[in-house]
């Protein structure tokens, strides 16, 4: 291969010439899934344009082509993986069906009272919560082992969590939030010397670092195909063969049968034992050509293009006073995890949003990690090799912009004039005039601005307030509602978030509520209302469903 040149490689990605408001998209979430090169879009369309048929079933040549395309995919990532045989691949819908698969048919009838799970504290939800439920159900017990400072699993650790009760042990290869390499061999021959399997979540790790399952000698190893270039809905569980070979099946139907009678069924073969039902052949067949691709380009070894990329982004991240990496040292892969210090992070994700840089924010799937780490949430960027130095140079200009307008605003903060959301001495009621500001701010940009400024605008609730009680479920960042009612039944809110952005928000919806009957709140038509603010196609799902958790609870707490 000639030398690895990053502008090249960045047109095989259609979808990063697109533009939204005319201005290029800075895509900085690869961490979540990364953009798709046009040999996979294609591959996908080749099998829809030539050879569309169902696998393994049909005595027509369609069928043959699309079968063998099919089981090529698997032959390609046995290959990838260094897997000793090609039905130890078993394709799911992704890692987190991979995971299940394995809790349900394994732990389900290999765990008992007493016996241990180990996983660690950096983990996936995908990673704790089937485990949750398989220990729920067998009585098994869950044990963690501790991360060391600079965020990898702690080996010193390995002698006290690890021991004969240990049943299986359970980690990533690579976090998602902290980006360091994990020691799992030597996490998999400690397990092996008290006898215990090993689950290696590969989510992370698959794209960026090269795997060998025979070398690591781990019992299973998962990942998805859409984080490494492939199709989402594709996804990988590699087992050892005598294991997936005692192991009951786990869903059941077509395919993954021999013969099936009233007076008995038998199940078929490994891998399709595990196969049921029609699969994402689309997906499987694309995938392989997404391994071709990293392979060809050298992703998962020695891409010093990336490592370029890291060292640069770290030394700039690193300059902002501000902000605060979540664990020390440089990560292991373009993948960085931060606060910055006086500012919520879904208030720096909404604004970088503006300018369309996409990055993460929340909890990343890793709530214990927070709570291990003391943090509500952070930032993410994380990058591949069609990013490039002058986006990075972007961000970190907007970052620093960001920082200076928010802090030009909380100094003016007095200064400014505030809205009176709640008043009710004008001739205009606070929803119309809380419209007719929205209607004068034409541009998102001039939306989330006005937004922010309301943010400002709210009284702090007392702590005493923030309670269980008043918290609102399904806001990804904290928010808090408290009704009052007076004896003429007029309701008077107080809300709340760790988020200005949310604020913003909670001062919008409380200017359609707040001071009304309940007949009033329960009619007041909150979806036209934002319709005609024209917010909710701006804000991303999980905010949008955030002001319909908040509208919930208030209409709840009325009716
Ligand atoms: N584990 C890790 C470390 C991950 O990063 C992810 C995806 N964020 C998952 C598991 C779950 O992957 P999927 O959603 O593709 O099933």
């Amino acid at each position: 291969m000639s030398a690895f040149d990053p502008i090249t490689f960045r047109s095989l990605f259609p979808l990063l010439e697109e533009k939204i408001n005319d201005t290029e998209i800075v895509y900085f979430d690869n961490g979540a899934t990364t953009q798709k090169p046009l040999c996979v879009i294609d591959k996908e369309q080749e099998y829809y344009r030539q050879y569309n048929a169902n696998v393994h079933r049909a005595a027509h040549q369609l069928s043959a082509r699309a079968t063998s395309a099919f089981e090529a995919s698997r032959v390609k990532v046995q290959h990838f993986i260094n897997a000793a045989f090609p039905h130890e691949i078993i394709w799911t819908k992704g890692t987190t069906e991979s995971i299940n698969l394995v809790a349900q048919s394994w732990g389900m009838n290999n765990l008992s009272v007493g016996d241990e799970i180990v996983l660690s504290h950096v983990e996936h939800h995908a990673n704790i919560v089937p485990w949750q439920i398989v220990a729920k159900r067998t009585g098994a017990v869950i044990k963690l082992l501790p991360l060391d400072d600079v965020g990898r699993i702690d080996c010193k650790m390995l002698n006290e969590v690890i021991n004969e009760k240990t049943k299986l042990v359970c980690c990533s290869h690579l976090s998602n939030v902290i980006g360091k390499i994990n020691p799992i061999e030597r996490i998999i021959r400690k397990a092996k010397s008290v006898g215990a399997k090993t689950l290696i979540d590969g989510a992370q790790a698959i794209a960026h670092i090269p795997v060998d399952v025979q070398q690591f000698d781990c019992d299973f190893y998962v990942f998805s195909a859409h984080k490494m270039y492939g199709p989402t809905g594709v996804g990988v569980l590699y087992g050892k063969m005598h294991l997936l070979q005692q192991m009951p099946v786990y869903q059941s139907g077509g395919e993954m049968i021999k013969q099936v009678s009233f007076s008995g069924t038998t199940f078929n073969d490994l891998p399709f034992k595990f196969e049921a039902g029609t699969p994402n052949i689309a997906g499987v067949v694309a995938f392989s050509s997404a391994i071709d691709f990293i392979s060809e380009y050298q992703l998962n070894t020695n891409n010093h293009y990336k490592q370029q990329l890291l060292d640069y982004a770290f030394a700039q991240l690193s300059e902002l006073e501000a902000l605060e990496f979540v664990v020390r040292e440089k990560p292991d892969i373009p993948l960085f995890s931060f606060i910055i210090n006086g500012h919520h992070q879904q208030d720096i994700s909404t604004s970088l949003d503006v300018a369309n840089i996409a990055v993460r924010v929340g909890h990343h799937c890793a709530m214990p990690l927070m709570e291990y780490l003391h943090i509500s949430g952070c930032i993410r960027i994380s990058l591949a090799p069609y990013n490039s130095f002058n986006e990075i140079d972007y961000c970190i200009g907007t970052l620093k912009e960001i920082l200076k307008d928010h802090n030009n605003e909380f100094s003016s903060n007095n200064s400014q004039e505030t809205l009176d959301t709640f008043g009710s001495h004008k001739a205009v009621s606070p929803s119309e005039e809380m419209l007719l500001t929205f209607s004068q701010a034409k541009s998102w940009d001039a939306k989330h601005r006005e937004i922010m400024l309301l943010g400002k605008t709210l009284n702090r609730m007392p702590k005493t307030l923030r309670s269980d009680e008043t918290i609102i479920s399904g806001c990804e960042s904290a928010a808090w509602l408290s009704v009052s009612i007076s004896s003429e039944g007029i309701f008077s809110f107080e809300a709340d978030s760790n988020a200005k952005v949310i604020r913003g928000l909670l001062v919008i919806v409380l200017a359609a509520f707040n001071h009304k009957t309940s007949h009033d709140i329960l009619h007041f038509d909150i979806e036209d209302y934002f319709e005609q603010l024209g917010l909710i196609r701006h804000l991303s799902p999980s905010r949008g469903n955030g002001l319909l958790a908040i509208v919930k609870k208030i209409r709840n707490s009325v009716a």
